[in-house]
Formats: structure tokens, C-alpha cells, sequence
């Protein structure tokens, strides 16, 4: 019986992968399109110094609006993007969208603030990223400090070899760099030695259960680590006001979160840095 239980299992799970990977499949072909028909668009969410509350950056997050199926989320692509190699294409088109963004509110208001975008470690991969990055800036007439990248910690240890010189060679250039979604990965003290970050930003995870006293314990002691090695520390995902307030006695320099500004097209960031620089 059993052997007859094995053998209808398998009958049914055959079918099921084949409709797996030819979903898969459809999903890849459609991003290639999509890269294509550059379907992506950016939203950046301000980032605020914490004692003044005053704007001193965005992040730039991507998504995907796709014709009839309407905008889907970067947690339901990037990761397909990275398991196909179409991260490089994609990443270099955010890219591209991020230092003309820049480029633009630099011409309407005359200053501006530094934009961040999230880099996948596999876009090091390529030899030449740092370089045509930079190439980008000078091209567009950027100064080096608009552009930050984020990078995750859990992201950058499989791929230190040739994360590091690029990441190396962008900072003395002056481009900012941070550790992404700090506490969540396992060696985040061993990647603060090696890498040449500018800021940590506190995953949203720590910032959550503040002002609960062990929660307000582990952020205190990290921001003193972050202030020792002359660091920004951003608090992420700051929900509400009770948070911010934690978020700020307790060291971190920067918020982000829902609480102080959800992501922003692009029109209202432009408006909201220009009614700041005034
Ligand atoms: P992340 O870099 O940690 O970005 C923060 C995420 O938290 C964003 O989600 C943002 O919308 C969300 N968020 C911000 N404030 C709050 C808050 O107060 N509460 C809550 N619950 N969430 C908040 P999003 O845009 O869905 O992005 C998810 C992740 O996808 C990002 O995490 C990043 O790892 C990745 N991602 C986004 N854009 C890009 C990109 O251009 N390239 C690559 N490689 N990855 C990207
Ligand atoms: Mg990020
Ligand atoms: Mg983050
Ligand atoms: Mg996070």
C-alpha cells in the first residue's frame, strides 16, 4: 500500500513542478521585457537628522509597475533578478534612474541631498561596476558624496573578494556607503571592521519593540559602537513617535520609517527637498 501511496505522490508532484518552472520561466522572460521596456520606477524615502527632524537624505527603493498587473514589490523580483544574473541589467538601470533623478533636482533647486541606493553584492560581480559608476557621477557632473549605496551585511560576506576592493575604491572616490539592515545578519561586528562604511542603519526588527528596556539596551550599546568608529547610525522602519524619541536619546543620528515619511514619488521628493533647502 504504501508503495502504491509513493507512487500517486509522485504522479501528482510531477505536474506541479513543471507548472513551478514554467511559472518561473514566464516570471524571467517577462523581467527581461520588463528591463526592456524599463517598466521600473523609483520611490525615495526621506531620511531625517534625529534631534532636528530637518531632510538629509533619501533612499531610493524600485518597483516594478507592470502593464495591467499593477506595481509589484522588490521582495517578489529582486530575488528572482539575483537568481537569473538579471540583477546586473536592473541594478544599472536603477542606477542610471537615481543619478538623473539627482541630476534634475540639482538643476531646479541648486542643492541637494545625498540619494541611496540599494546594491546587490552579485552587481560587484562585475569588475568594472565601481568604475562605471563613478564615470556616471563625473558625466552628469555629480559630486561623489550625492550617491550612497546600501549593501547588507549577509549579502557582502559570501561575496567579500570582490565586494571589498570596489567598495574601497567608491569610498575614496567619496560615494557614501552603508550597512544595510544591521542586527539581522551573523558576523555584523567582523563586516564592521572590513568594510569602509560611512553609516549602519538599524534594521527595523531593533527598532520595533522600543522603548521595551532590552530592545533600548542592544540599540544604546550599538550606537556607542557606531559613534566610536565616527559613523551615522539610522534607525529604519520608525513607526511612531514613542519610537522616534527612543530611537533619538538612545544615539541613532537618522531616522527613516512610515512615521516620519512613507517612500515618495518622485515629484513629491523633489518638492519636499525643495522645501527644505529653503
Ligand atoms: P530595505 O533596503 O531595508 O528597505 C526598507 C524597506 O522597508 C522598504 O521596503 C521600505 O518601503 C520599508 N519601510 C520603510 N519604512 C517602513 C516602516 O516604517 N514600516 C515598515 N513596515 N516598512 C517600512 P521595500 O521598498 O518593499 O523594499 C524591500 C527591500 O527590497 C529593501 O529593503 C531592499 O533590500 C530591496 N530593494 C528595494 N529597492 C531595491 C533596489 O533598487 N535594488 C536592490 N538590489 N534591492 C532593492
Ligand atoms: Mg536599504
Ligand atoms: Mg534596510
Ligand atoms: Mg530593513
Amino acid at each position: 500500500r504504501a508503495k502504491q501511496r509513493a507512487g500517486s505522490a509522485c504522479e501528482f508532484f510531477e505536474p506541479r513542478m513543471n507548472v513551478r518552472s514554467r511559472a518561473r520561466l514566464e516570471a524571467e522572460q517577462s523581467l527581461g521585457r520588463a528591463i526592456v521596456e524599463r517598466e521600473f520606477l523609483l520611490e525615495y524615502q526621506p531620511k531625517f537628522r534625529a534631534d532636528s527632524r530637518k531632510l538629509c537624505g533619501f533612499e531610493a527603493l524600485v518597483r516594478w509597475e507592470r502593464p495591467g498587473l499593477g506595481r509589484v514589490s522588490p521582495a517578489d523580483f529582486v530575488p528572482a533578478a539575483e537568481r537569473t544574473g538579471q540583477i546586473s541589467a536592473l541594478g544599472q538601470l536603477i542606477i542610471d534612474t537615481a543619478t538623473q533623478q539627482l541630476r534634475d533636482w540639482l538643476d531646479r533647486w541648486g542643492l541637494l541631498v545625498p540619494v541611496a541606493v540599494n546594491v546587490s553584492p552579485l552587481q560587484f560581480d562585475d569588475i568594472g561596476f565601481a568604475d562605471r559608476l563613478l564615470a556616471r557621477l563625473d558625466e552628469l557632473g555629480l559630486p561623489h558624496q550625492s550617491l550612497e549605496i546600501e549593501i547588507t551585511e549577509t549579502a557582502a560576506i559570501g561575496h567579500l573578494g570582490r565586494v571589498l576592493p570596489q567598495l574601497q575604491r567608491l569610498r575614496k572616490a567619496g560615494v557614501l556607503c552603508s550597512m544595510d539592515d544591521f542586527g539581522t545578519g551573523q558576523s555584523s561586528l567582523t563586516m564592521l571592521r572590513q568594510l569602509p562604511i560611512s553609516t549602519m542603519k538599524l534594521d527595523r526588527s531593533m527598532i520595533d519593540p522600543l522603548p521595551e528596556p532590552q530592545a533600548s539596551a542592544i540599540v544604546k550599546a550599538t550606537c556607542a559602537l557606531g559613534r566610536s568608529l565616527s559613523l551615522e547610525v539610522v534607525a529604519e522602519g520608525v513607526e511612531n513617535e514613542q519610537q522616534a524619541q527612543a530611537a533619538r536619546e538612545l544615539g541613532c543620528t537618522q531616522l527613516q520609517g512610515y512615521h516620519l515619511s512613507r517612500p515618495l514619488g518622485a515629484v513629491a521628493a523633489g518638492e519636499l527637498l525643495g522645501r527644505s533647502l529653503a
